[in-house]
């Protein structure tokens, strides 16, 4: 089957989800993703932007592929066949021509499982109706005062467990602060800041 030609299902996200024996039904994995992108999943992985949403649903298709055959896959060699993929690297390095060989595939038959992140977007928007202008996502504020209190808690963690001049005395406070840069100017603003007046900076950009 050819996967780029196929005319089953809602787009090529479908077509290599039904093709790829593994991988969850399309249900599941629309979930996953939608998930991801909203920045709910389980996994914490907050609110990935589409392109990275197409770069985790290809190498969750390649594990796939060269999982299928058995034994053990290790996340960094997924990683280094998708950059040789990507990258069009011709050869591919020997290890990722090695994981090919396993799923006995070639370069370019396992370059046709792969997604666009423009399809990815397609994909979100138009079949699976989430808005890909963000209004599903947790509001930035928010989000961002949630994440710097995780880290701050985080990092206290380990701060009170013992530094190099050896353990505290009294507990540590630690504080978080978050900036954001205009990538117009390249103006660095704190972002209660940033919140607080809705704008980034005040060049004219
Ligand atoms: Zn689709
Ligand atoms: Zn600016």
């Amino acid at each position: 089957m050819k996967i780029s030609n196929a005319t089953a299902g809602c787009c090529k996200v479908d077509r290599v989800v039904s093709a790829v024996e593994g991988l969850p039904s399309l249900e599941a994995v629309n979930r996953d993703l939608q998930q991801r992108f909203t920045g709910v999943h389980p996994d914490r992985d907050d609110g990935m932007g589409v392109r990275r949403i197409a770069e985790y649903l290809n190498k969750w298709t390649l594990k796939t592929l060269v999982g299928s055959t058995g034994g053990d896959v290790h996340q960094p060699d997924i990683e280094t066949l998708y950059t040789d993929l990507t990258t069009q690297r011709e050869p591919v390095s020997p290890e990722s021509a090695g994981l090919l060989n396993r799923a006995g595939l070639s370069a370019e038959r396992a370059r046709e499982y792969l997604v666009s992140h423009t399809t990815v977007h397609k994909h979100l928007r138009d079949h699976i109706e989430v808005d890909t202008r963000s209004a599903n996502r947790a509001a930035p504020r928010e989000r961002t005062n949630e994440l710097k209190d995780e880290m701050a808690q985080k990092i206290a963690y380990h701060i009170n467990g013992g530094t190099d001049l050896g353990p505290p005395d009294e507990e540590i406070e630690v504080n978080v602060s978050v900036s954001l840069e205009c990538p117009a100017c390249g103006t660095s603003t704190n972002a209660d800041r940033v919140f607080a007046r809705g704008s980034l900076c005040d060049c004219e950009e």
